[in-house]
């Protein structure tokens, strides 16, 4: 038939272009995102995905959830960071988050939680409470000591 390739599941000649919602898995939940163009096979059933149309398709159920518990955007973040003069490291040492943690809130694959979220809309508003933050002995420790994203919560701190 027209249009229709090779399943690379069941082998079959019945795979063709959709438009429609798909239901992305999301933590313990699952999102539906609309008008996704994708592959789906008549046969089995089956909608194969390239690791392109995948990461796109997460980048935006991440982006729908975000908007849904009303977080700042990427754009938002990059935004606040050019206003205050803060590298995303920087920012990942002020609010105390593992390294890349910016980098991933800013291209969209992940979103802060409320807390970072808050922090951040306070450094926005107010300069003295980004000057606060970066003299607070735990975050310039904290600038000093980490040597590894793979260390996050729990720490020693060197605070009484
Ligand atoms: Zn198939």
């Amino acid at each position: 038939m027209e249009g229709m390739r090779t399943c690379p599941t069941c082998g079959a000649h019945t795979l063709h272009r959709v438009v429609g919602e798909v239901t992305v898995p999301f933590r313990k939940t699952s999102i539906e995102v609309p008008n996704v163009t994708h592959d789906v096979c008549d046969s089995c059933g089956e909608e194969p995905m390239s690791t392109g149309e995948f990461d796109a398709l997460q980048k935006r159920a991440v982006a729908l959830a975000r908007e849904a518990k009303g977080l700042l955007t990427p754009d938002e973040i990059r935004e606040l960071r050019r206003v205050r003069g803060l590298s995303q490291r920087q920012l990942e040492r002020v609010l105390r988050v593992g390294e890349k943690t910016v980098v991933r809130w800013e291209k969209g694959t992940v979103f802060q939680n409320a807390g970072s979220d808050t922090l951040m809309r306070l450094i926005r508003q107010d300069n003295d409470v980004l000057q606060a933050l970066l003299t607070t002995r735990a975050a310039v420790a904290d600038s000093r000591s980490r040597s590894s994203g793979a260390q996050r919560g729990q720490r020693n701190e060197h605070v009484r």
